[in-house]
């Protein structure tokens, strides 16, 4: 399989090479050059297998060519063998027809595992075939940043760097990072704010000079491995309830547009879904343009969600990409326009044409609230309030009552603990590996907000915790 950029210009690479790219050097972002496609017949047969099996057959063609069948299968039943709960992505029934999949069940308790548990063993996969080193370096307001620690702790050829905003982050997604030893493990609060971290990543891969020749590697949703991790629970979820033969219907709690955008792709493999909701909270970017075709940037409001309190989304340009008929050099032009005017809008009949899958909702905190309440008096399941922006977003844009109706739970809710408290709730217990959470010693190093002290943090640390 080879992937091309989402601006045209950028050399074709194979998955290997994609992995360890992140974003591609004509700034866009990459994307398989030919889309798998299934048949019924095909999908069908996968009914009743284990998730690793399942993944293996979803993602083979995605990894065609740079690892072998064998290994890649011992890297997913590892993977997902990791997982809290025997059928790795459960579905809850909310309501006829109507379903939450948990996709918290994994080692932080985020969708983020599923993705960034196998990209962690990825990496070390082919960094080891190669001999090579790779340090990566993560900006975090929460969930990426615990997911990826997680992910890479055991990885013999990467060192992890993660910056998060020192004292802005909640106690369990702070503890979730900090409390992980290893000498490869480094958590870095900046004396700034989520953006200022964001920025400093930024600045970092745009000048590589501090890391004397080291590879740099991305962790964040523009790694197109996390997207294909991602198409899997979707092709789960269908078989669980009856398909490939009848359609689907998924709700997704969405920031960076990359969990709704595996969907997408699961969707043009040949899984028949006939409806995909983008459910956003204040931060409403991807509404305003599905409701509205305004794909307009706006300041940043805090929310109860904070793991979509986004104000432009990344992956957004692999759907305008599709959109424009896969055309790099229109894309480039739209991206450019965008960077300098912060609008972009698209041709009517090319919106209209998205619009036959997409539906949007923006829910604010106070609908989100009383969604957990309402979904707790009558079913007792406890939502985290990104899943809730999802499950009253299906219900206000749901399309057919006979379609099931499936929502993506996106975390557990012991990790939004506001959020309930706010619902009028019991806060919930945290589970049996996390139980001793606020006992763990912590490591964590505090550093004023300013490049150079980052970048000579990462060098005199960026070797299993020595020199570069
Ligand atoms: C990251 C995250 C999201 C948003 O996912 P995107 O792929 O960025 O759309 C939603 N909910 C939770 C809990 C998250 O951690």
């Amino acid at each position: 399989m080879r992937y091309i950029s989402t601006r045209g210009q950028a050399p074709a690479l194979n998955f290997e090479d994609v992995l360890l790219a992140g974003l591609a050097s004509d700034g866009g972002l990459y994307v398989p050059e030919n889309l798998p496609r299934f048949t019924q017949e095909e999908i069908a047969s996968w009914a009743g297998l284990p998730y690793h099996e399942l993944a293996f057959n979803v993602m083979r063609p995605f990894v065609a060519g740079s690892i072998s069948d064998a290994d890649f299968k011992a890297i997913l039943k590892d993977t997902y063998g990791a997982f809290a709960h025997s059928s790795v992505a459960p579905l809850r029934q909310l309501d006829a027809n109507e379903w939450v999949m948990e996709l918290f069940h994994g080692p932080t308790l985020a969708f983020k595992d599923f993705a960034l548990q196998l990209l962690g063993r990825l990496l070390d996969h082919f960094l080891t075939k190669r001999g090579e080193r790779a340090v990566i370096l993560g900006a975090t307001s929460g969930d990426t940043g615990s997911a990826a620690i997680e992910g890479c702790r055991r990885c013999e050829s990467v060192d992890i760097f993660i910056l998060h905003p020192h004292n802005r982050v909640s106690d369990v997604q702070r503890r979730q990072m900090t409390t992980i030893a290893g000498d490869n493990i480094h958590n870095i609060a900046i004396e700034g704010n989520f953006d200022d971290c964001q920025e400093m990543v930024k600045n970092s891969f745009a000048d590589q000079g501090f890391l004397k020749g080291n590879r740099l590697v991305a962790v964040n949703s523009i790694n197109w491995a996390r997207i294909m991790a991602q198409i899997v629970y979707y092709f789960h979820a269908a078989l669980q309830l009856g398909g490939p033969q009848r359609s689907m219907a998924f709700s997704v709690p969405t920031g960076n547009f990359g969990d709704i955008f595996a969907g997408y792709l699961a969707r043009n493999m040949g899984l028949p879904i006939s409806q995909l909701v983008v459910a956003t909270n204040r931060n409403d970017i991807l509404h305003r343009f599905m409701s509205g075709n305004r794909y307009d940037k706006d300041t940043l409001h805090p929310s109860l969600s904070p793991s979509m309190d986004i104000m432009v989304s990344s992956n957004f340009e692999r759907l305008l990409f599709d959109m424009h008929g896969r055309n790099g050099a229109l894309v480039k032009e739209l991206m450019e326009s965008f960077k300098q005017t912060g609008k972009l809008s698209v041709e009517d009949e090319r919106w209209t044409e998205t619009r036959r899958l997409f539906d949007s909702l923006a829910v604010d905190d106070e609908a989100t609230c009383a969604t957990i309440a309402e979904v707790y008096r009558d079913c007792g399941e406890l939502l985290d309030p990104h899943t809730a922006i999802g499950v009253h977003a299906a219900r206000e844009c749901r399309r057919s009552m006979s379609t099931p109706m499936i929502t993506l739970g996106t975390a557990h809710p012991v990790k939004f603990p506001e959020a309930v408290r706010k619902a009028g709730l019991d806060e919930p217990q945290l589970p049996a590996h996390l139980a001793d959470l606020f006992e763990r010693a912590e490591r964590c190093t505090v550093l004023p907000n300013s490049l150079t002290d980052i970048q000579q943090f990462v060098a005199a640390h960026g070797n299993r915790g020595k020199p570069l």
